[in-house]
């Protein structure tokens, strides 16, 4: 049987002047109920535009999509838009980065959940909505929501106006919360408190979550699988043990090391991964990431320049895309990267 979201070899190009923009290129994975997904990457690993795939907001542009996304047995590649624009905002939901691009400026707060209820459930009557609304309002956490429900965007502060889109993106119990860096924005007090909020309500409701990042940080405190993209494929995936704890791609190690640590002495460590993120148009050949892996000349001949790696199993649920043998990511991992 499947998963509750099921992505299957899902691709998304993008034709552009200077060739094909293989945003996302062979992307699988499976999430159930009340469970989080972190996926994890630079800026242009594909990871947004993965979770654009999922909401089907890549067919307001030029995309070509194929694979399988299967969200509670219902195909949403091939669904319509009318139906998808039906499961945003009801069985799927979003949070961003900026509230702001969420909030309308010139709407109170409330109105604006108001009318996200109401388009889902246009026999709800208005009072009964902003009934609803208030009692959203309190659940994320904002004081007299009585009265902030009156309130315009701009009378919240950043942490408030993150809340109040957490409030809206809960409006019709969505089973699938996509969140996009939604703290990144934040002081880190308003950051924990608001990835407590989010667990909190995927204890109630729950949700299953993606929660994308590049934060490994804030992945490891909330997610139960971790997925690493690069260059728009899976470079790592399985459970937060496994990737966090016991990582063995050389990139998922860069992101590791980059983390800050007070406690670490850094002499003879790995740096953080220099270098920048591939071109989706050339992709470069072999491992995408050789260009900028440390460990490129332990594999032996030219593999890592010319051979494309597999996703294959290390261990049971543990999957990564490199050439390097299992003692040798297990050897690497523990003399250069493995916090002491
Ligand atoms: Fe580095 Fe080679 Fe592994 Fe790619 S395949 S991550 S270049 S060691
Ligand atoms: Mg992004």
């Amino acid at each position: 049987d499947t998963a509750y979201l099921s992505l299957r070899d899902v691709k998304v190009h993008f034709p552009t002047d200077d060739g094909l923009v293989k945003a996302v290129d062979g992307l699988s994975f499976d999430l159930e109920r009340g469970k989080t997904i972190g996926i994890v990457g630079e800026s242009g690993s594909g990871k947004s535009v993965t979770s654009q795939a999922i909401l089907g907001l890549h067919r307001r542009s030029r995309a070509k999509a194929s694979g399988q996304i299967v969200l509670d047995g219902e195909d949403l590649m091939t669904a319509k838009d009318e139906r998808l624009r039906h499961l945003r905002g009801s069985k799927m939901a979003m949070i961003f980065q900026d509230p702001l691009s969420a909030l309308h400026p010139y709407y109170t707060v409330g109105s604006q959940i108001v009318e996200g209820i109401l388009v889902h459930h246009s026999d709800m009557g208005k009072s009964a909505a902003k009934k609803r609304a208030v009692d959203l309002l309190g659940r994320v956490g904002i004081p007299s929501p009585g009265r902030r429900v009156d309130q315009y965007p701009h009378e919240f502060s950043g942490g408030m106006r993150q809340r109040a889109m957490i409030a809206m993106a809960l409006a019709n119990d969505p089973s699938l919360l996509i969140a996009d860096e939604p703290t990144t924005a934040l002081d880190v007090t308003v950051q924990a408190q608001i990835l407590d909020l989010m667990r909190d309500l995927q204890r109630e409701f729950g949700s299953a979550i993606i929660m994308i990042t590049h934060d490994l940080g804030v992945v490891a405190e909330m997610a139960d699988d971790i997925l690493v993209m690069y260059g728009g494929k899976a470079v790592e995936y399985g459970s937060v043990d496994d990737v966090f704890y016991r990582p063995t791609h050389p990139y998922a190690w860069g992101l590791l090391s980059s983390m800050p640590r007070l406690d670490r002495d850094r002499k003879g460590r790995l740096d953080p991964v220099p270098g920048n993120p591939p071109s989706l148009i050339n992709v470069p050949s072999g491992c995408a990431f050789h260009p900028r892996c440390a460990f490129r000349d332990q594999v032996p001949g030219d593999a890592c320049r010319s051979e494309v790696p597999e996703l294959r199993e290390t261990t049971p649920g543990h999957l990564d895309r490199c050439h390097l043998t299992a003692e040798q990511k297990a050897t690497l991992f523990n003399e250069k990267v493995k916090p002491r």
